[in-house]
């Protein structure tokens, strides 16, 4: 019977062995989990290799660099990695995350800049992370751009530029209260029916026990060059970015703050719109009224792309055959 000999060796397999279910006997059984382990530490090893290869490719990505003959080496390096998809994908945008770091480093996001960053993630094919796209706008923002929304969420008049709409709804303060009844030993709560006819008796009062806000619409908020819109099911609102004093900003939420209105009108937002929705509006509003400085406009000096990175010099690439002037 073959089942009773070790798998590896062919001694016979102690009985303790079999009964455990094992095909080797001890001896090998060691030799196989540290074979099993070194296996596991090369193919690791190996991969790390390859992400370290293909960080060197897109990490050539910086301001100012020749984006035609990088775009031709990270088609290239995407054809010769032998990483998943998504680990590319991650790489990549990791190398975008670290050009919108070496772009906003001097506090600015200049009109060329801006250009540069649209025209790498262009063509390199790059795909904005929902969280570094938000980041970055709002950096781009800081420095006096805004956004146009491709498909705004309402009628946009006439000399008027739609911005941004987001998810919102409108919220509204609710206040609880609660009867409680003064007895002799103190105040005894007895729920909220019936508070008239206590109440005339003399013997409870209403205390105010929490205040929340609460949601009691649902719909869209935009951000143009004049307004501010929440459009919901129920109702609408407009508010002249004229009249806006400030916006007070939560991680999911923000209050706009109207002149010679004594309520800051509350929507709650998914967790990061609130940000860019309140630097939307604050940068359409100091636009509007002239306050803000046009964007600066510090040209992108040329920089280096660098020498060939390991992983295309192995694979063969070679750059002279096509470059930019043979178009
Ligand atoms: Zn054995």
């Amino acid at each position: 019977m073959s089942s009773v000999r070790c798998a590896d060796c062919a001694e016979p397999l102690p009985l303790k062995r079999r009964l455990l279910g094992r095909k080797r006997c001890d001896t090998c059984e060691t030799a196989h989990a540290a074979e099993q382990e070194a296996e596991r530490q090369r193919l690791h090893r190996e991969h790390e290799a390859a992400v370290a290869e293909y960080r060197e490719v897109v990490g050539q990505l910086a301001p100012g660099v020749d984006l035609h003959r990088l775009a031709r080496r990270v088609d290239a390096a995407r054809e010769a990695t032998p990483l998943q998809a998504e680990e590319v994908e991650r790489l990549e945008a990791e190398a975008l995350s670290e050009l919108i770091e070496l772009v906003k480093t001097d506090g600015v996001v200049s009109s060329a800049e801006d250009a540069f960053v649209a025209e790498a993630v262009k063509k390199l094919g790059l795909r904005w992370l929902p969280e570094q796209a938000r980041g970055y706008q709002i950096a781009a923002l800081e420095s006096g751009f805004v956004m146009r929304d491709p498909s705004p969420a309402i009628v946009i008049k006439r000399g008027e530029v739609a911005h941004l709409h987001i998810a919102a709804e409108r919220l509204e303060l609710k206040v609880e209260h609660e009867l409680r009844w003064q007895s002799a030993g103190g105040e005894v709560p007895v729920g909220q029916e019936g508070l008239r006819a206590v109440l005339e008796g003399g013997r409870g009062k209403l205390v105010e026990t929490s205040r929340s806000m609460q949601a009691v619409d649902r719909g869209s908020l935009s951000v143009t060059s004049q307004r501010v819109v929440f459009a919901g099911t129920a109702e609408a609102q407009e508010f002249a970015l004229g009249q806006l004093l400030g916006v007070r900003v939560f991680s999911n939420g923000l209050g706009l703050q109207i002149a010679n209105r004594n309520e800051v009108p509350t929507f709650r937002t998914r967790p990061g719109d609130s940000q860019l929705a309140a630097a939307t509006a604050l940068t359409a509003a100091q636009r509007l009224v002239g306050t803000l400085p046009q964007p600066p406009a510090i040209p992108v000096p040329t920089a280096e792309l660098g020498e060939l990175p390991s992983l295309l010099k192995r694979s063969g690439f070679s750059e002279e055959t096509t470059g930019p002037e043979s178009q």
